[in-house]
């Protein structure tokens, strides 16, 4: 939390509520979060800026400012991170690390109880130097997605889908959650080589990729959650484990792949290798 379909839907809507705000102060309430790429201090550097708008690139939400030199906040919300815009006087909200303060005297605060985001403070031409937000891939929900371009990119790939799908460098972009759901729709095993899958099967992804992002995307702007509700209540298996799969019965799984967890059904996504699964008679037959 958040990907995609929440930054997709909370950008426009703090772009249309801070676009021309003039930042006040800066106020740093846990200092871990925040990375700070050009000389000077944060604070000084950002009191009097106004806000030339903000978007997602990536998995972040990019805050562009005015002045000379141009500046950007990059924020990387990772597991825990959330935003909230809040009026003046307004309490203090628990796991705040940072905050905008705007002259009409509002807030735009950063939340995370996890304190596993980061805030850069960069010029734009320092994007490189950010893990994701250099390079961002291909745009799933554009019409440049289409099969050949999605083909190409598998080709080049050696590594396992789930870590395919979650390289924002390759696709614009799934995170764990999003990742998780498109595997389970296309029926493919989170620990499956890329290299791996047949033509069929890449097809399945495809679709389900572009399906899954694009119907959360939907799903989301059409119920209008506050800008901080993690609205996931139709995913199918991402944090499920044990619960039916809603397309078989079959209990979901969790397992991991390289650091990250991914939640599947063992009946919709078979694996053709038996990785993650103890083969009990070769066991016995390897143990003489
Ligand atoms: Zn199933």
């Amino acid at each position: 939390m958040p990907e995609r379909p929440e930054l997709d839907y909370i950008a426009p809507i703090l772009d249309a509520a801070l676009r021309g705000q003039v930042i006040d102060a800066l106020v740093v309430d846990d200092p871990v979060v925040l990375r700070v790429a050009v000389p000077g201090d944060a604070r000084a550097l950002l009191a009097g800026r106004r806000i030339r708008g903000l978007s997602r690139r990536g998995h972040f939400l990019l805050v562009a400012l005015e002045g000379d030199p141009p500046l950007e906040l990059a924020i990387h919300p990772m597991l825990a991170g959330r935003f909230t815009l809040d009026a003046p006087g307004s309490g203090g909200t628990r796991a705040t690390c940072l905050r905008l303060c705007l002259g009409d005297g509002r807030e735009l605060r950063y939340r995370d109880s996890k304190q596993m985001g980061k805030v850069y403070l960069l010029h734009p031409n320092q994007r490189e130097s950010v893990p994701g937000l250099g390079q961002v891939g291909v745009d799933v929900l554009s019409p440049a997605f289409d099969f050949p371009t999605f083909q190409a990119l598998a080709n080049k790939r050696r590594d396992q889908v789930k870590l395919f799908l979650l390289d924002k460098g390759a696709l614009d972009s799934l995170g764990n959650a999003y990742a998780d759901e498109a595997l389970h729709a296309a029926g493919v095993h989170p620990k499956a080589r890329v290299r791996e899958l047949d033509e069929a099967a890449l097809r399945r992804l495809h679709q389900a990729i572009i399906d899954t992002v694009g119907q959360a995307c939907a799903e989301v702007a059409r119920r209008k959650p506050p800008i901080d509700e993690k609205l996931r209540d139709f995913l199918e298996v991402r944090n499920r484990k044990g619960e039916a799969c809603p397309r078989c019965g079959e209990k979901i799984r969790v397992t991991g792949v390289r650091g990250h967890d991914a939640f599947f059904c063992p009946r919709c996504q078979p694996d053709n290798k038996g990785r993650g699964f103890v083969d009990w008679r070769k066991a016995a037959e390897a143990g003489g």
